[in-house]
C-alpha cells in the first residue's frame, strides 16, 4: 500500500470465502469481485489491494460508511468486512480508536460475549499482547457493562495488530458469500411481481449469473400499478445484480390471441410456451445463455413434472429454476432477508388474469401440446413482442 497516499482515506478489510479457494482462475474471480466493488464504489475513490486472501479497501473519507457498508452487504463474492482503523503507535490513539470502532457493528448492539486479540509484530512497542487486551478490554466493558468477557469463543473479536503502525479491526459483518456477479456469464431473468422471481434471480446472482430481467404485460388487464411493482422489485434487485436492464414486452395481443385460438383448459401453458419463445428470442439478441425462472415443482398447475417438461420443449437454451426444490415458506425467508417481500406482496394482479382456466390442464404431453401450440400461428404476434419490447436501466445503488 505504500505506492499510494491513503492519509485521507479509511480503511475496510474484506474477507474471501469461496473465490481464495480457487486454483489457477482465482485472480479472474477476484478481479471481477474487485471491479463490481470499485463501480459502486464510484464516484468516491477508492484503492483495492489483496494480501493473503483479504482484500484491503481504502476508500475517500468523503464516502459515508453507511454507503460503504451497504455495498458489501450486496456484493457477491463478499463474506465479511470489518472497518479497519490505521493510528500511530501511541496509546491515547489507540484507544481513541478501539472506542470508536464498538460503535459499529457487530460490537454496536452492546450485547454478548468479547474478547480482544492483540498481534504485536513491533516487539519495540513498550506494551505485551496481554496488556494491550486486558487495557482495551476496560475500554470495551466501560462502554457496554453488559457485555462479558469470553476468550475462547466469543460472540466478536477486536483485533489489535502492532506492526509500522497500529491497525485495529472487529469480527467481521456478514457479507453475502456467493461468488461475484458477471463470473458466471448471462442469463435473463422472468421477472413477474410475485414473491418467487426475484428470490430466483437473487439466488443465481449469488452464483455469478448477470442478468437482464423480463416482464411480460398485458396492459389493461394488468395496470400500471403492476408494472410499477416490477419496476420497484427491479430496483430493489438492482445492488445484488450490479445493475440491470428491466425489459418490459406487451403481452396482451399475445393473450388474447391464446384465449381465441386454444382450449381453455390449454390456456396457461400455452401463455408459458409463448413466454419461452420470446425469451428465447431476447436472450438471443441479448447474449443471454440461459433463462432464469421462479418455478418450483408442484406449486401450481404450470409447475407440475409434465408441464415443466413441455415448458422447457419451448425453449433452445436452458431454464435455470433454482427454487425448484424450495417450499414456499423457504422461498418468503429469502424474500423477507432480501428485502423483496413487502413489494411482492402488494396486491396488483400479474398477467395470468386475463384467463384463470377453471380445470388446467396438469399433465400435459409435450407432442400433443406442441400441435395446439403451432396450431395457434402466434408467431407474427410473438415477433412484435420481441421488435417492440422497452427497455429501463436499472441502476446498482
Ligand atoms: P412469482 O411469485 O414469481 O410470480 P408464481 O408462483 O406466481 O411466481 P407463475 O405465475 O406460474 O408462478 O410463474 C412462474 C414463473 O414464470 C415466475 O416465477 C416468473 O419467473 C415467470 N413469470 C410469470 N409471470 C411472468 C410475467 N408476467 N413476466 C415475466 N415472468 C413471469
Ligand atoms: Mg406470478
Amino acid at each position: 500500500m505504500e505506492k499510494y497516499d491513503t492519509s485521507d482515506m479509511k480503511l475496510f478489510l474484506i474477507r474471501l470465502g469461496e473465490i481464495s479457494l480457487k486454483g489457477l482462475n482465482r485472480g479472474f474471480f477476484e478481479k471481477k469481485l474487485k471491479n463490481n466493488i470499485k463501480l459502486k464504489l464510484h464516484p468516491c475513490k477508492s484503492l483495492l489491494t489483496r494480501e493473503k486472501g483479504r482484500f484491503y479497501l481504502y476508500v475517500d473519507n468523503s464516502c459515508p460508511d453507511s454507503k460503504i457498508e451497504f455495498i458489501l452487504k450486496t456484493t457477491f463474492g463478499v463474506v465479511g468486512f470489518s472497518k479497519a482503523l490505521v493510528v500511530e503507535k501511541n496509546w491515547d490513539s489507540i484507544t481513541k480508536a478501539a472506542a470508536e470502532l464498538i460503535e459499529k457493528e457487530p460490537f454496536s448492539d452492546g450485547k454478548g460475549s468479547f474478547r480482544i486479540q492483540s498481534r504485536r509484530s513491533d516487539k519495540s512497542f513498550e506494551m505485551r499482547s496481554i496488556q494491550i487486551e486486558q487495557q482495551l478490554g476496560g475500554v470495551v466493558l466501560d462502554r457496554y457493562p453488559q457485555m462479558t468477557v469470553n476468550l475462547k469463543n466469543p460472540d466478536k473479536t477486536l483485533y489489535i495488530e502492532v506492526r509500522e503502525k497500529v491497525y485495529l479491526y472487529t469480527s467481521p459483518v456478514e457479507g453475502p458469500g456467493g461468488l461475484p456477479v458477471s463470473s458466471a456469464g448471462k442469463g435473463l431473468l422472468l421477472l413477474s411481481g410475485g414473491i418467487d422471481s426475484p428470490v430466483a434471480g437473487w439466488r443465481m446472482a449469488k452464483r455469478g449469473l448477470n442478468m437482464d430481467c423480463l416482464y411480460f404485460h398485458a396492459y389493461p388487464y394488468t395496470s400500471d400499478q403492476a408494472l410499477q411493482k416490477v419496476k420497484d422489485l427491479a430496483t430493489l434487485l438492482g445492488p445484488w445484480l450490479q445493475g440491470t436492464t428491466l425489459l418490459v414486452v406487451n403481452f396482451t395481443q399475445a393473450e388474447l390471441w391464446i384465449k381465441d385460438h386454444s382450449r381453455e383448459e390449454e390456456h396457461t401453458l400455452m401463455m408459458r410456451a409463448c413466454m419461452m419463445k420470446v425469451a428465447n428470442a431476447i436472450a438471443l439478441k441479448r447474449n443471454a445463455r440461459v433463462i432464469v425462472t421462479g418455478e418450483a415443482l408442484g406449486q401450481v398447475a404450470s409447475q407440475t413434472l409434465e408441464s415443466l417438461c413441455f415448458t422447457n420443449s419451448m425453449s433452445s437454451i436452458p431454464v435455470l429454476r433454482p427454487l425448484i426444490g424450495m417450499d414456499k415458506n423457504e422461498i418468503i425467508d429469502t424474500a423477507r432477508e432480501i428485502g423483496t417481500y413487502e413489494t411482492s406482496i402488494l396486491p396488483y394482479d400479474d398477467c395470468c388474469v386475463i384467463f384463470s382456466p377453471k380445470h388446467p390442464l396438469v399433465k400435459p404431453e409435450v407432442d400433443v401440446q406442441t400441435r395446439s401450440y403451432e396450431k395457434m400461428e402466434i408467431d407474427d404476434i410473438l415477433a412484435k413482442c420481441v421488435e417492440e419490447c422497452q427497455e429501463y436501466p436499472v441502476n446498482y445503488i
